[in-house]
């Protein structure tokens, strides 16, 4: 139900080396709502999401539901429901759409219950619905981030991370990939969002989480976080 805690980490770091890329992290997430997960350049937000789908060692604890799924590979966490998006988008450009978000399915073992009425509905949410049969490398920027994030909701996840959605849009297709997303939780889907403008952040986020240098800086509304000496110091710290 709206409301309840979904995905809990407590104490998670990650280390490459001697560098500490993300430093005993603790946060949740509630069901229903948009958490943006923001910092500077080398804050730690990919890390963070590496951390939480698997993709990186992390120590710590990562809670999803009832499930312990720290220790966990990527794919049994997301089969439990927690799913990801990449910055670079890793899409099949010769593949259509529906082909590409397919793959979601899959990865997330739901092969046999994502039928082609769940995709279907899931592409008009998107706006991908006149587009489903085209290859992917001829959509443009904004809509192949939709295929990317249409791929990480195929297997109907509970919580879904995406990585930069907004990479390569300029404010006004950013405007209206904040209205789709706003559509995918309405849907259902509880999202932490990444992101480097800050416009659409704000506008989208009920909660916001500020890393830099690996640790959590400030968490809360936007206009708490618009205001916050110690964001407003670590973005000009790192301009
Ligand atoms: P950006 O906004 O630039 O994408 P970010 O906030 O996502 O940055 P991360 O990519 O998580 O930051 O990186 C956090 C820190 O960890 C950085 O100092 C980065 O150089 C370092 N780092 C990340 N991955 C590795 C790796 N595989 N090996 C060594 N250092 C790494």
């Amino acid at each position: 139900p709206e409301g309840t805690v979904v995905l809990t980490a407590e104490g998670v770091s990650v280390t490459h080396g001697a560098i500490t890329a993300l430093a005993d992290v603790s946060l949740e997430v509630r069901v229903g709502e948009i958490v943006g997960l923001i910092g500077p350049n080398g804050a730690g937000k990919t890390t963070c999401i590496d951390a939480l789908s698997g993709f990186a060692d992390a120590t710590g604890t990562v809670t999803l539901g009832d499930h312990r799924i720290d220790g966990l590979v990527p794919h049994r966490r997301s089969r439990l429901g927690l799913s990801r998006t990449f910055q670079d988008m890793s899409l099949y450009e010769d593949l259509s759409v529906r082909e590409n978000v397919e793959v979601g399915t899959f990865t997330a073992g739901r092969g046999d219950r994502a039928d082609a009425h769940d995709l279907d509905t899931l592409f008009r949410i998107l706006d991908l619905h006149d587009r489903a049969d085209e290859p992917v490398g001829e959509l443009s920027q904004g809509r192949k981030q939709l295929v990317s994030v249409a791929r990480a909701l195929a297997g109907r996840p509970r919580v879904v991370l995406l990585d930069e959605p907004a990479a390569g849009l300029d404010s006004t297709e950013s405007r209206w990939l904040g209205d789709k997303l706003r559509s995918v939780r309405d849907a259902g889907v509880t999202i932490v969002l990444v992101d480097h403008d800050m416009d659409l952040v704000l506008d989208l986020c009920d909660r916001i989480v500020v890393l830099d240098l690996g640790r959590i800086i400030a968490t809360g509304r936007p206009d708490e976080i618009r205001t916050d000496p110690a964001v407003i110091a670590a973005y000009l710290g790192a301009a």
